[in-house]
């Protein structure tokens, strides 16, 4: 028996959701008095996956078969459930990211594993087995008792903290069987908005919405992002009305978020963009009308013009950095 944790990263470079992963897995590995084994996929540069040590991998499964280059979710799903069959896994961690909800129920599938995603909080295995999921798009908890012997679990990036520990990687390779049924889908072409931080892994997030009248106002919600280190969002009009890329669009159809802080400007809070970031750690809302909604669910609100709030809002940021405040 042994916890079986998936590495994700983007271009070779693994992501925040995955050291939060290995913690996870560490965590529970030692609950559970068992071993964490863990696996890549792809095309990932040895350098990379002997980081990986700082976050207490010592053996390390890497399937890097070049038909696996390109991220294939049915190619993916059945390597993980390939190296869950090898390994003996009773428990496979994933991150509940765009990739990891393709890939989980997949395997979830061949293994005949149980499928719990948007899992919140370290699985208490005291009596069972439980863990604790965001439910009706984060506006409540489940409590859900996992009865089977396989389990698969999906966790929401920023809601693990990461802890370092010390180890030294030994890499294996493994060696997957590739069906042409997993291999039916090719990629043509992969367009990256690379000079940005993304979106999902972000702590820090500054959203913009309606309330800001045109792309051409967009100057200012970039500005603010960038000093502060944060990814820029937007609400479902904004991105329909290609004033901002779709990518961008949070809530209940767009990306689900959980950042440590999360400016909503000029966004009126309806329920389904509160479906999206009401997990948010803290959240701060600027809008003119007082009676705007989203203050319901705001650490922090500025009723004004966000015209006139965040001009003086960088001018702040820009002293405190400057430390002249
Ligand atoms: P508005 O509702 O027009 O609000 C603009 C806000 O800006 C107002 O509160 C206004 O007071 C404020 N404002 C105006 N001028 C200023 C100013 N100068 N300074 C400060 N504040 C100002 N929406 C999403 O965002 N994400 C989703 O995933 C999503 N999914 C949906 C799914 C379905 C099935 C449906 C039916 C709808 C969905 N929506 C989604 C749309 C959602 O219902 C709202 O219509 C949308 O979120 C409103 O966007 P908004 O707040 O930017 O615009």
């Amino acid at each position: 028996m042994s916890i079986l944790v998936y590495t994700e990263h983007a271009g070779g470079a693994f992501k925040k959701s995955t050291y939060e992963l290995l913690t996870y897995g560490r965590h529970l590995a030692a609950a559970m008095g068992t071993e964490m084994k863990v696996l890549a996929i792809g095309n990932v540069a040895d350098a990379e996956l002997n980081s990986l040590g700082k976050y207490g991998v010592s053996a390390l499964m890497h399937a890097n078969d070049a038909k696996l280059n390109d991220f294939n979710v049915r190619a993916y799903g059945s390597v993980l459930a390939q190296a869950a069959e090898s390994t003996g896994a009773q428990v496979i961690l994933i991150s509940n990211t765009f990739s990891g909800k393709g890939m989980g129920p997949r395997a979830a599938a061949r293994l005949k594993a149980a499928y719990v995603d948007n899992v919140i909080e370290l699985a208490n295995t005291a009596n069972g087995f439980e863990v604790i999921k965001n439910a009706f798009s984060g506006k409540g908890f489940a409590h859900v008792s996992v009865k089977s012997a396989k389990k698969i679990l999906a966790i929401v990036p920023n809601s693990y903290k990461v802890e370092a520990a010390e180890a030294t990687v030994s890499i294996a390779p493994f060696s997957a069987e590739l069906s042409d049924a997993a291999m039916n889908t090719k990629v043509r072409e992969v367009k990256r908005a690379t000079d940005k931080i993304a979106l999902p892994d972000a702590e820090l997030v500054v959203s913009a919405g309606r309330g800001l009248k045109g792309p051409e106002n967009w100057g200012m919600v970039e500005e603010l992002a960038e000093l502060l280190g944060a990814a820029t969002a937007c609400s479902k009009p904004v991105s329909d009305a290609d004033w901002r890329p779709h990518s961008e669009h949070v809530g209940q159809t767009g990306i689900a978020i959980s950042p440590n802080l999360y400016i909503a400007i000029g966004i009126s809070g309806a329920i389904q963009h509160l479906a999206g970031v009401s997990s948010s750690k803290t959240i701060v809302v600027i809008n003119k009308d007082p009676e705007a909604p989203f203050f319901k669910a705001a650490d922090y609100g500025i009723v004004g013009d966000a015209f006139e709030v965040v001009p003086k809002m960088i001018e702040a940021v820009k002293k405190l950095k400057a430390g002249t405040a």
